[in-house]
């Protein structure tokens, strides 16, 4: 890894909210116009604006431990109910040839409350019970959407098979 990625994870992407300027300068061999020039570089980027999406989406998920763990395991990318990729919902979302009042708009005029769909969300595998680890699933709108609080986790995989023979055979 280079300087420039190094001081970036320290500034953007590791637990080190607290850790000054100073210090990462030290820690990277480097002067604090640097992490100073570095920070200004990045802070409005894409990049970091997601890392800050994430961690807002991690801040009532602490049983995962620290920011990175949570940011590894969201950033896998596809949807665990069924296997899409982050990257193909949002083409989706993007082109518009899906719509909804809760997507993005594509023309980008009026964004209030439109921020659904284009983001892999988190899930509670079992509706009742809280954003435990092992009871977050990582998952696109279209799931999250169709699973509701209705299905627990299991329920909803044999209800994506066949919806019919799953409600017949309740
Ligand atoms: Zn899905």
């Amino acid at each position: 890894m280079n300087v420039e990625d190094a001081v970036f994870n320290d500034l953007f992407l590791y637990d080190s909210p607290q850790k000054k300027q100073a210090q990462i300068a030290k820690d990277h061999n480097v002067t604090e116009d640097d992490v100073r020039s570095i920070r200004e570089k990045y802070h409005l980027t894409e990049a970091v604006k997601e890392i800050k999406r994430i961690r807002a989406l991690w801040s009532n998920k602490k049983d995962f431990g620290l920011f990175t763990k949570f940011y590894k395991w969201y950033s896998r990318g596809i949807c665990d109910y069924c296997g899409i990729s982050q990257d193909v919902v949002k083409k989706i979302v993007e082109s518009g040839k899906l719509t909804s009042k809760r997507f993005p708009a594509v023309d980008k005029k009026c964004q209030r409350g439109r921020s659904r769909g284009i983001s892999l969300e988190v899930d509670k595998r079992k509706p009742g019970e809280g954003y435990l680890q092992k009871n977050c699933a990582l998952v696109c709108y279209f799931c999250n959407n169709d699973k509701s609080d209705v299905f627990n986790d299991e329920q909803y995989m044999l209800f994506l098979v066949n919806r019919r023979k799953f409600l017949e055979n309740l």
